[in-house]
């Protein structure tokens, strides 16, 4: 059986998506970077809107900072489009973009390529983006945020597990990624993460593992592996009450611990019925949620 984490390496555990008083956050980057630090986090991407934070002068040791922006625009029927690039150029080299309402999503998504980005769609629910709104840049994304902590906070729209299933049902091969989209730093941070499997904590390395999804999302559960083959899919993790094979419409499978107990392991036979893709989602008894990335068959 082959792992979904194949790489060697150690786990790192990441936030993609946060802003700080450069924008419209509360908190100073140097701030921002302490308080994941203070969590357990390895590394931070500062996401500001339409601005490149710098790395500040008194940044702490032990996490490491990498560049972002978040850009909004592109008119969908419900409202409109937040992309948010990750490990674009420093700021230094960073073209500043004037904001602009106009630009539609694709303008926006070659903005953040054009800066090196690696481009997320940014709380798909909170926005109201369907997949038809999605459909045109879908498959030229890195990943789409299945979890936003901030926009679950604010209004109860921080889940889009529907929309992502909505974009993999239509064959776009697109990865999730679980985010705080911190701004007040009370009850909007700590909530949702990446860990990424990958071999030191440098933006290369990290950077490289994200594009393999080489890592998971999560707000709570552990993952602690991944193993499949042609005929099935076992995943151990930390103690969950439910374990759910997600797949194409009418297809998939799930798995729910006798009242009381927990799992810690489960093997889904592929035969028992399986669509074009899989992805595992695990649930533990206080309902915090983890996420693979999904897997493709022919
Ligand atoms: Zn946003
Ligand atoms: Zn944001």
């Amino acid at each position: 059986m082959k792992s979904l984490f194949s790489s060697q390496g150690h786990w790192f555990k990441g936030m993609l998506h946060t802003h700080t008083t450069e924008s419209d956050g509360w908190l100073s980057p140097e701030r921002v970077l302490k308080a994941y630090k203070n969590m357990g986090f390895d590394f931070v991407c500062l996401t500001d809107h339409w601005k490149v934070t710098p790395k500040p002068e008194k940044a702490p040791e032990g996490v490491l900072y990498i560049p972002g922006v978040e850009l909004d625009g592109g008119a969908t029927e419900a409202g409109n489009f937040h992309l948010v690039g990750i490990d674009v150029r420093d700021s230094a080299a960073f073209k500043p973009i004037k904001p602009n309402k106009e630009y539609s999503a694709r303008e926006l998504l070659e903005l953040l390529r054009a800066e090196n980005g690696l481009v997320a769609l940014a709380h798909p629910s909170w926005n109201g983006v369907t997949c038809a709104d999605a459909a045109d840049i879908a498959d030229d994304l890195f990943a789409m945020e299945v979890w936003n902590s901030g926009c679950d906070v604010e209004i109860g729209r921080g889940l889009a597990d529907v929309q992502w299933d909505d974009l993999l049902s239509r064959n776009h091969k697109i990865k999730g990624i679980a985010v705080d989209d911190a701004h007040r730093y009370y009850i909007d941070s700590g909530r949702g993460w990446v860990m990424v499997k990958a071999e030191t904590l440098s933006r290369q390395a990290i950077r490289a593992a994200l594009e393999k999804g080489e890592y998971y999302s999560s707000t709570g559960p552990i993952i602690h592996d991944v193993l499949l083959d042609d005929s099935a899919i076992t995943i151990k993790c930390s103690p969950v009450r439910k374990i759910d094979l997600v797949s194409s419409p009418t297809k998939g499978q799930s798995t729910l611990a006798p009242r009381g107990s927990n799992l810690t392991e489960h093997t889904f036979l592929l035969s028992n019925g399986i669509g074009r893709y899989a992805r595992l989602r695990i649930m533990d008894s206080a309902g915090c949620l983890a996420w693979t990335n999904p897997v493709f068959f022919n």
